[in-house]
């Protein structure tokens, strides 16, 4: 049968199936609870509230917000009516703000109460933009937005029975997110209905993430930043109860989160997770409820992972992924026949990005573009391909560089282990290429920052007359301690190769980070270039 994937079937199932199940959402004002069932009726009045405004098919419509119930309509009520959601990063700085609702041409964008000044700021450069709305809790702050309308106030006037559009193609856009760039302005990302819906299944699959109906998701990753890992998606389809933590959530207020409303999945990046461990120290939590918390982004380091499951007794999931593989490629599940390695391996293991998810395919080639064997050492480019892996950038002169012959080129640089697990060396452009030799900056500073007197650090190539390039590293040093550039290179002598071992130290007050939270290394790679010229 040929049948399409959309994901207004989504949302039907879970209007059909679950229509008392819950969905919880911390907002400025406090804890809001509904059903699906009057989800689903918001839904509709947002979409037909959003159709009287002008928005038509193919159209798109931004929003800037946190997780919360709003968003969530948002989420299915836009793709749904054949328009497509920019979820902009709101942690952008200005310029890309402004680039990226432009680039996305962006007819509405619906905004936070507490986003309004962020978007005040860019107000004249924006191009595209018809309407703003306010998705305020009590009354609509003052702004110098315009035309301006009030989220509520649209839903409480809008068509009560409207309908979805039944004929909406699976190949048509249901969303662009912007993944940041090494230099220049954000990329833009195009999903298909097809897409998401795939990708929605994948992480249904008891052997990725398993999202199922008994779970209650919390997405602690921001549904500004790759659609919070598909996970919103995937928790209507299946009814799922849902938590969504509001703004700036801090580790508190998550373990109360999950304390209180039984929370079994919750997804974040690795310092969320560093956060909430250091609450949980300070004060009695109970996450009895946890089944698994997922997390990705960014490296956990493995003392975090063993952190939760040897210690707090709770299952870790590591996953791994890019905006271009929207976003879930890889999770990290053990397998059964590895159940019974000693604990030293499996850790090992479960510190690795993890087994590629089923549907897709999977390369890693070196720099003259042949495939390197899966032994665990070998390191190359991973290249990846498959229904939900993006096959080129929203109209972007960039996109030559990344999508060759069929393939998405990841810029992250590999091993595979003979058991499948894909563990990061680096990213291609953070490799030091001394002398010919590739050097790990990642596992540098995973070294440097076990030294008991070292908060951060990050690791950069700068320029050497001799060797093209050799590791500087960059340390913040923990409040109050002495440390030395000697102490740091003895620590390292036995623990890395010693012609890894860093030319110069240098202690900086913090490492530069990202929009989305990562250490920004370019930052400080331009700043030191030169620093072993002299
Ligand atoms: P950007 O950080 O460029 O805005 P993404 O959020 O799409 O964009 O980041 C994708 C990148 O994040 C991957 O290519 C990889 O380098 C890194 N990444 C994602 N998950 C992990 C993980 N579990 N471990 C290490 N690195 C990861």
């Amino acid at each position: 049968m040929r049948h399409q994937l959309t994901l207004h079937t989504m949302l039907e199932r879970a209007r059909r199936f679950f229509p008392d199940k819950e969905i919880v959402s911390r907002t400025g004002a406090g804890i809001f609870r509904y059903t699906y069932a009057d989800y689903y009726d918001r839904t509709r009045r947002l979409a037909a509230a959003l159709e009287r405004l002008g928005v038509r098919r193919g159209d798109r419509v931004g929003t800037l917000a946190w997780n919360h119930h709003r968003h969530l309509e948002a989420y299915f009520a836009v793709p749904c009516m054949g328009a497509s959601l920019h979820t902009v990063n709101l942690r952008l700085p200005p310029e890309h703000l402004a680039y990226v609702i432009n680039h996305a041409g962006d007819r509405v964008l619906l905004v936070d109460a507490d986003l309004v000044p962020l978007v005040e700021a860019v107000r004249p450069q924006l191009k595209t933009v018809e309407h703003y709305i306010i998705m305020a809790d009590v009354s609509l702050p003052e702004t110098r937005l315009s035309p301006v309308h009030g989220y509520e106030e649209l839903l409480a006037s809008a068509q009560e029975d409207y309908r979805f559009p039944e004929d909406v193609d699976e190949w048509a856009e249901a969303g662009i997110c912007f993944s940041s760039a090494t230099t220049g302005m954000p990329k833009g990302v195009c999903y298909a209905h097809r897409a998401i819906y795939l990708h929605s299944m994948m992480v249904c699959m008891a052997d990725t993430v398993g999202v199922g109906e008994r779970d209650v998701v919390m997405p602690v990753v921001p549904m500004f930043h790759v659609n919070a890992w598909g996970l919103p998606f995937a928790a209507v389809w299946m009814g799922a109860k849902q938590v969504l933590p509001g703004p700036r959530p801090d580790p508190h207020t998550l373990c109360r989160l999950i304390q209180d409303e039984k929370v079994t999945l919750a997804a974040g990046v690795p310092t969320v997770w560093m956060g909430v461990l250091q609450a949980v120290e300070q004060e009695r939590y109970d996450l009895s409820s946890i089944t698994r918390i997922a997390c990705g982004g960014a490296a956990p380091p493995r003392a975090l992972i063993e952190a939760y499951e040897l210690k707090l007794g709770v299952p870790f999931l590591h996953a791994y992924g890019m905006t271009e593989g929207a976003p879930v490629t890889h999770v990290g599940r053990l397998k059964s026949t590895l159940e019974g390695a000693p604990t030293d391996q499996r850790y090992a293991k479960k510190a690795k990005q993890g087994l590629l998810a089923p549907g897709l395919d999977m390369k890693v080639v070196d720099a003259e573009g042949n495939e390197v064997p899966w032994d665990g050492r070998s390191m190359g480019e991973m290249a990846l391909r498959g229904p939900w892996i993006a096959d080129a950038y929203y109209d972007d002169g960039r996109t030559a560089e990344t999508f060759r012959d069929g393939w998405y080129y990841t810029g992250d640089v590999v091993t595979v282990d003979p058991d499948g697990y894909m563990q990061i060396v680096d990213r291609v452009k953070d490799l030091v290429k001394s002398g010919g030799e590739w050097i790990s900056s990642v596992d540098l500073e995973n070294a440097i920052m076990a030294h008991p007197k070292v908060a951060e650090a990050a690791v950069v190539a700068v320029y050497h007359p001799k060797w093209q390039e050799r590791p500087l590293a960059c340390v913040v040093p923990k409040p109050g301690v002495e440390l030395t550039g000697e102490e740091i290179k003895e620590f390292l002598k036995g623990r890395v190769a010693d012609w890894w071992i860093p030319d110069d130290v240098v202690f900086i007050p913090e490492v530069p980070k990202t929009s989305v939270g990562k250490f920004d290394k370019k930052v400080l790679r331009t700043q030191y270039w030169n620093h072993l010229a002299q």
